[in-house]
């Protein structure tokens, strides 16, 4: 039912890609003089005067062996927000098409979509942050090419429904349908890469920037069809990673050990931090978290955020977001750092800090 070749963009299908040197001859012995690199070395003592792999092969065999995928369903970005873009180009046509929300949600969605001029579209989750279908098949078209679900979502910190994310996949075959998983490590719910054999309009993202802690290297990783990907590859730049970040990414796959005890750490901390905010006068709510983040509606969220800051204590001012209103977005820390916030909204209470009329 589901045909990538009439989804995917008749002239990606049609294009043919820069081909690199590396591309042209893959071998890793030998004398090379293809490049035109530096033969000598570098100006700093580490070595980085060849290119890298432009397609990582060795971390996505790796990668395939923990997730149980094949390399050829892999995709590696610069980042999450890179296969969100790719994605975008890889389906839409400017000024024609268009992607469909489920706000609130992570913002990049929008980002790239306004970037490339597609249309957004909107089908909000419902208070609780849960999918709404009703409002999914009113808001859909002939001319919605994906629908983008973050799960669990950001800045809600929860799991959707995975049966209803089910039923999507089947009701819309003729639809890609993404899952961001940014957080999938913090839940017990497993991903969705075990369902890609059953839905070839499914995509999903994943990154090294949460629960492994590698933010700063920027890695994000897309699994889907192997036409999807094939896609991808051909419009990605080159070298898209790094070879710094591809070593450092390969020494990370060796310690999923050390992933899985620091999220075992954060979750014990959230819900000790959410222990402490339903003890606050001022906290009206607490939306349940599947994540490293708390959405927390305060009865004064605005006043909240400007002394948090005046604390120098940073998070995340939401109230403006649709079904966020009165809310600020918490990012679990250390004990250290959850107790400073604490310290600081309890002061807060005490000074009983009224906003000025
Ligand atoms: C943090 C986050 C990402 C990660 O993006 P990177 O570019 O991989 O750092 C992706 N999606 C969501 C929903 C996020 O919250």
């Amino acid at each position: 039912m589901t045909d990538l070749k009439k989804l995917i963009r008749p002239h990606l299908l049609a294009l043919k890609p820069y081909s690199s040197a590396r591309d042209e001859y893959s071998g890793t012995i030998g004398t090379f003089l293809d490049a035109n690199e530096n033969p000598y070395g570098s100006v700093i003592s580490e070595k980085y005067n060849r290119y890298p792999d432009p397609h990582q092969y060795e971390i996505k065999k790796k990668l395939g062996k923990l997730k149980h995928i094949s390399p050829t369903n892999i995709f590696i970005g610069n980042g999450s927000d890179e296969a969100i873009d790719l994605l975008i180009k890889a389906f839409c046509e400017p000024k024609k098409d268009a992607i469909l929300l489920l706000p609130p949600t992570y913002g990049m969605y929008q980002v790239c979509a306004d970037i490339q001029e597609v249309k957004t579209i909107y089908a909000p989750l419902t208070p609780e942050f849960e999918i709404d279908k009703d409002a999914i098949a009113k808001a859909i078209t002939a001319k919605t090419k994906m629908i983008w679900i973050c799960s669990p979502n950001n800045p809600s910190g929860n799991l959707v429904s995975t049966q209803l994310i089910e039923e999507l996949l089947t009701e819309y075959p003729s639809k890609i349908i993404v899952i961001d998983e940014a957080y999938i490590d913090f839940t017990q719910q497993k991903s969705f890469i075990e369902s890609l054999g059953k839905f070839k309009n499914l995509v999903i993202i994943q990154t090294f920037s949460k629960a492994w802690g590698m933010a700063g290297l920027r890695v994000g990783v897309c699994y889907a069809a192997e036409e999807i990907i094939a896609v991808l590859d051909k419009i990605k730049y080159p070298y898209n990673l790094n070879a710094f970040t591809q070593k450092k990414v390969l020494k990370a796959l060796q310690h999923e050990d050390k992933k899985n005890k620091f999220v075992e750490k954060i979750i014990k901390n959230r819900i000790w931090l959410e222990n402490k905010l339903t003890k606050l006068p001022n906290v009206t709510k607490i939306f349940p978290s599947d994540s490293n983040q708390l959405l927390v509606r305060f009865e004064d969220a605005s006043a909240v955020f400007e002394y948090l800051l005046t604390k120098k204590v940073i998070v995340r001012d939401r109230t403006k977001v649709l079904l966020c209103d009165g809310c600020i977005r918490i990012s679990v820390g250390t004990m250290e750092e959850n107790k400073k916030l604490m310290k600081a909204l309890k002061k807060f209470v005490r000074n009983d800090n009224v906003p000025t009329p």
